[in-house]
Order: C-alpha cells, then sequence, then structure tokens
C-alpha cells in the first residue's frame, strides 16, 4: 500500500508525527519512506509493506498527513503507475523537468574522441537552441582491441566546454561504480557546469551490482537502456532496481531488440511501445533511434530511415531523444556510420517539431472524444 502524504509537509508537523504514530503501530507492516523531488513540491510516500490486505483504506486515507491511498501490486513497487493515471511522473534536474509531457533532445557523439569534434558538436547545438548532449566518455565494445573510450581523462575538457556552451546536461554512459566516482570529482573539479545522467547500456542493464550503486545515490538521475535480449518486464524490473536503492529519478529507454528479424536495422525497432512504457510506470521514456536503425540509409522519400524511427517515437510521445552525430562521421572513432552530420541537426529537429506538433494534436483529438463519449 502506497501513502501519498500532503505536499511539502514536514517531519515535525503534528499531522505528520500524528501519522506516523498511527503507522507505526500497525501490527505486520513495516514502513519505507520514500522522497521525489518534483519542480515545486517535495513529495513524501511512504510504503507500507507487509500484511497490508487486512488494512481499511478508509481509515489510512482518515489520517492527518495523507493526501492518497493507493494499493500498489509487487511488480514495479516504486516506479509502477498501479493503474493510478494521474500519478506524478519524472523529476527536475538542473532547471529541467523530465517527465512524461515534456521532451528533451539528446543530440551528441557517441564517442568522445577529441576537443575539436566535442567543441564544434557544442558550438552546433548552442546554435539550435539545445540545452542537452550525449558525450560517451566509457565504451562497452564488443571487441577488446577497439576503442574502448577516453574514460576519466577527457572529463575535465568535455565538462569545461559543456560549461562554455550552456549545456546543461550531458548523458554520459557508466559501465562500472568507480566511473560515476570520476564523473563527480572532475564535475567538482570543473566548478560543476552542467549535469550529468548515469547512462546504463543495454549490456549491463541486469548488472545489479551497478543498478545498486547508482540507486543508492540521488544526485545524479539514471538513464536505463532497455535490456537487448530480455522481455519488457525484465528490463522495467530493473529500473526498479534503482528506485528500490532510493533513486527514482529514472528515464527509460527504449534502443530496439536484438534480432534478425530486424535485418537491414541493426536492431529490432521497439518504438511502438513508448506508450506501453507511460501506462506501466512513471518514467519519462526515451528512444534511441540510432542504435536501434544503425545506418544512414535513406528511404525513397528521401527522409534517412533513422529521422523515419524517431518520428515514430515522437509521434508516440516519447519524453526523450538519444541521438548519434558528428562533426565528421567517417573519422568518428565509435558509430560513424550512423552518424547524423552537423548540418542534419536543423533538419533533424525540423521533422521532430513536426511529429511533436502531431502527436499533441492526437491526444487533444482523443481528448475530445472521450469528453463527448
Ligand atoms: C550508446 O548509447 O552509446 C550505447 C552503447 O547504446 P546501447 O547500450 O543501447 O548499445
Ligand atoms: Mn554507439
Amino acid at each position: 500500500m502506497l501513502l501519498i502524504l500532503h505536499p511539502d509537509i514536514q517531519e515535525n508537523d503534528p499531522a505528520y508525527v500524528k501519522t506516523l504514530a498511527h503507522l507505526k503501530q500497525i501490527s505486520g507492516v513495516s514502513l519505507k519512506h520514500h522522497q521525489v523531488n518534483g519542480q515545486e513540491q517535495l513529495l513524501h510516500e511512504i510504503y507500507l509493506l507487509g500484511n497490508t490486505h487486512a488494512i481499511n483504506i478508509e481509515d489510512i486515507e482518515a489520517l492527518p498527513a495523507v493526501e492518497k491511498v493507493i494499493r500498489i501490486s509487487e511488480e514495479y513497487r516504486i516506479l509502477g503507475r498501479h493503474k493510478d493515471l494521474q500519478r506524478k511522473t519524472g523529476f527536475h534536474y538542473k532547471g529541467l523537468n523530465f517527465d512524461q509531457d515534456s521532451l528533451h533532445i539528446f543530440a551528441g557523439l557517441c564517442a568522445v574522441d577529441n576537443p575539436k569534434h566535442v567543441e564544434e558538436m557544442m558550438v552546433a547545438l548552442k546554435a539550435n537552441g539545445l540545452n542537452c548532449t550525449r558525450m560517451g566518455a566509457y565504451k562497452p565494445r564488443t571487441n577488446p582491441y577497439a576503442f574502448q573510450g577516453h574514460g576519466k581523462d577527457c572529463l575535465p575538457w568535455v565538462f569545461d566546454l559543456a560549461g562554455k556552451y550552456g549545456i546543461k546536461v550531458i548523458a554520459m554512459e557508466v559501465t562500472h561504480e568507480s566511473h560515476m566516482a570520476e564523473i563527480d570529482q572532475a564535475l567538482r573539479d570543473a566548478g560543476n557546469p552542467c549535469g550529468v545522467i548515469m547512462q546504463i547500456g543495454t549490456r549491463n542493464t541486469q548488472n545489479f551490482e551497478l543498478l545498486k550503486a547508482i540507486g543508492k545515490q540521488s544526485e545524479y538521475p539514471a538513464l536505463l537502456k532497455r535490456g537487448f535480449g530480455i522481455t519488457l518486464s525484465e528490463s522495467l524490473n530493473a529500473a526498479e532496481y534503482l528506485a528500490s536503492e532510493g533513486n527514482s529519478q529514472v528515464i527509460f529507454c527504449l534502443r530496439g531488440m536484438k534480432s534478425e528479424f530486424g535485418a537491414p536495422h541493426r536492431n529490432m525497432v521497439d518504438f511502438a511501445q513508448v506508450p506501453t512504457v507511460k501506462r506501466l510506470t512513471r518514467m519519462p521514456v526515451c528512444i534511441d533511434p540510432s542504435h536501434s536503425v544503425g545506418s544512414r540509409d535513406v528511404a525513397p522519400d528521401g527522409v534517412l530511415e533513422l529521422c523515419h524511427a524517431t518520428a515514430q517515437g515522437v509521434l508516440a510521445g516519447a519524453n526523450m531523444v538519444l541521438v548519434d552525430f558528428h562533426p565528421a562521421p567517417q573519422k568518428a572513432l565509435v558509430d560513424g556510420p550512423q552518424a547524423l552530420t552537423l548540418n542534419e541537426l536543423d533538419i533533424f529537429l525540423k521533422d521532430m517539431e513536426i511529429a511533436r506538433t502531431a502527436y499533441l494534436a492526437r491526444v487533444n483529438a482523443w481528448k475530445n472524444h472521450s469528453a463527448k463519449a
């Protein structure tokens, strides 16, 4: 059972004290406290765990600090919606709101290679009014002899450049918990010019020790990629690992499934599940068209297949797009063949805006339809 308390209530408030005293004396039930930082409010949630079947919901609703009571299922205890369509989604980070209504574009380098390319990328982002990016410093590679990323050595200049060009948030993959400490140190040394979302790649979706380590801190939000060969439910449970340790600032990313049936795409595009993840959980949903489609192939209508896939995800209500760009894809050290070029950023954004406008119009049309019914 989940209790949502009145927003911004203080722990020394008499209503809070009275409510807690009542809850603590219910036998066979333990309490777990969870806080959610919203844009305007601090939300307190209390989970009643154990033998909650005998509890009368009306008694709990009548407690002075309680705003709402929700019966929850075992699945996705914290991140799940539990059929409550009004449940608050997402979180606030570095002045930006990441929720199931917003849309953020994280265009950037799959792998950081040199300061010149990072700077050219950031100049283009700024010129196009973008303040988020992706920058891979730690690269998980199939081949042990392939470029593994510059790791912590590149962080000082990547963060300096982010500050110079007004980048607020960087999505950066970490493959070991020590990488989080290195990022934390480098951000401090640079004077905290930007924020970082800890990206957990598809190969690490079920690396539970990594998930627990990232879940134990709440300074940095997490972006969890769907596992490429496990069920959606298994990947959503992996996300719940982060929340169960205390960090519910989690974005879920669809990036395609490994399957021969997806060929000639690199992975089988799974963006039809954007609304499904939003229905089952309250995580904002990201799409990664680059690692799904994996090429720059152009359809007969003149549109890149990668951009068609992006539009499909946005049209289905995606909240974030993680996409590879590179100033000189032929020189990129990782995933050059799927990178868009800087002079394609403008058309990419125009295309996305068309899809986003169409998505909002679709939602409105359905609202009007339901109001009439
Ligand atoms: C990436 O985003 O750079 C990446 C390696 O993606 P994935 O984990 O989805 O393969
Ligand atoms: Mn890549």
